[in-house]
């Protein structure tokens, strides 16, 4: 059995179902070979796993923690309790919602709670690093809603904080919203809360990346400045797939009904159990250090990578993820993802700030150290992440000198991350 990882219950799935028994195999085979770069992925615990591969997924407990539409919820309701507590401490939130499947379902229900159908929404510019659920056309929140964006400055590729001021001031929006999935830098929540109390917007900060960093007590946390914050469990937090919200008390009542029932039937109570011992995990001394060590390496990895010729967009990284822009290179987004790709080193193509490419080709491209410093890789490590990813995106594909570099990277790739491989053979 692969079993060394998954467990006892595997050997029941490859009798049930050798078919998906070999995709969860092919899976583990393909994170434990290659390098995960992409800023959004992590590798959440055994332990995670356990609580979410469970009896509570089961359990149907449409409600709330001793108001639910269903019986037999006095156990389910322990976890639910334990997760709302934990989170409550660990961020020092008044109130806390664990219920929303993903971070989409969780900003769906801030839109819910605060904003009606056509209501002005003021957010980052989906080109400059904001989310698809902050205004984009071919979601909700832009269909929906009037998406007002505002941009990174030209000059410094930080959030230009006067342009928020004065577009807040003319389209005096519901909601203002700061936090985006590709910017590298702090937010400075404080000029967020001001523009938010000068113009009486509510003001949503979307965590969805950065939160874990908040909970290891990397960066600054924007919950004593934010109405509202949304988050994702899954990303450097470390937790299951999921999404949560936190807000100020006299806000809880609106959120929890946006999120159930206005938006969301049954609560995954295997998942909230999972979010618990997530939250229990992100409190130790441990999670502490983890926080800091992906900062540093993704500062390190930034710094190497600018010597290899790519300039980081605003100069640098301050969180877990950096943005490079790749012309000097001469190499697209696109064809350097697919390089990567090949040579064993995963990570996603991204727009830059005025990018003059299409989206779909891109000239840049978007790394995080959060999964990699789960697995055990230090700032020496980067360096050579660095100089493996600068290989990959030269190597000309296709070519016999091209594709002989691409084996040569994946060998080093490779013997890299078999050292410490994500989910070790026990
Ligand atoms: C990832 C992300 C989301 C969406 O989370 P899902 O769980 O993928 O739905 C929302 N907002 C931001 C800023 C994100 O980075």
């Amino acid at each position: 059995m692969s079993g060394e990882f998954f467990g006892p219950d595997f050997t029941e799935l490859e009798a049930a179902d050798p078919e998906i028994a070999d995709v969860l195999l092919g899976e583990l085979g393909r994170v434990r070979s290659g390098l995960q770069l992409i800023a959004s992925e992590n590798f959440a615990s055994p332990a995670v796993f356990a609580a979410q591969g469970s009896v509570l997924s089961n359990k149907y407990a449409e409600g709330y923690p001793g108001n639910r539409y269903y019986g037999g919820c006095e156990v389910v309701d322990r976890a639910e309790n334990l997760a709302i507590e934990r989170a409550k401490a660990l961020f020092g939130a008044d109130h806390v919602n664990v219920q929303p499947h993903s971070g989409a379902n969780a900003n769906l229900a801030v839109y819910a709670a605060f904003a009606q159908p056509g209501d002005s929404i003021l957010a980052m510019s989906l080109p400059h690093g904001g989310h698809l659920t902050h205004g984009s056309k071919v979601s909700f929140s832009g269909r929906w809603f009037s998406p007002i964006p505002y941009h990174v400055r030209r000059d410094t590729e930080l959030i230009d904080y006067d342009e928020v001021r004065e577009l807040a001031l003319v389209h005096r929006p519901k909601i203002i919203v700061a936090g985006a999935t590709a910017y590298p830098r702090l937010i400075d929540f404080a000029a967020f809360r001001a523009i938010a109390d000068e113009v009486g917007a509510i003001l949503w900060v979307d965590a969805a990346h950065f939160i874990g960093l908040v909970a290891g007590q990397a960066i600054p946390s924007p919950v004593p400045y934010a109405d509202v914050v949304s988050a994702t469990t899954h990303k450097v937090l470390r937790g299951p797939r999921g999404g949560m919200l936190m807000c100020r008390a006299d806000h809880a009542r609106a959120i929890d009904k946006a999120v159930f029932p206005f938006s969301q039937g049954g609560p995954a109570m295997h998942t909230i159990a999972a979010k618990a011992v997530a939250f229990a995990e992100a409190s130790t001394v441990g999670f502490k250090r983890y926080a800091s060590d992906v900062v540093t390496n993704a500062a390190t990895l930034t710094a190497s990578l600018t010597e290899h010729g790519m300039r980081a967009v605003s100069g640098g990284t301050d969180t877990h993820l950096a943005l490079l822009d790749l012309r000097e290179t001469g190499v697209d987004g696109r064809t350097a993802e697919a390089r990567c790709e090949a040579a064993g080193i995963t990570l996603n193509k991204n727009a830059i700030p005025f990018d003059p490419a299409p989206p779909a080709v891109a000239s840049g491209i978007r790394v995080g150290s959060a999964a990699v410093t789960t697995q055990g890789l230090d700032a020496t490590d980067m360096r050579t992440v660095a100089s493996l990813v600068a290989r990959a995106v030269r190597a000309e594909m296709g070519t016999d000198a091209g594709d002989r570099e691409i084996a040569s990277i994946r060998d080093d790739v490779t013997s890299l991350v078999t050292r410490t491989p994500a989910y070790p053979r026990a």
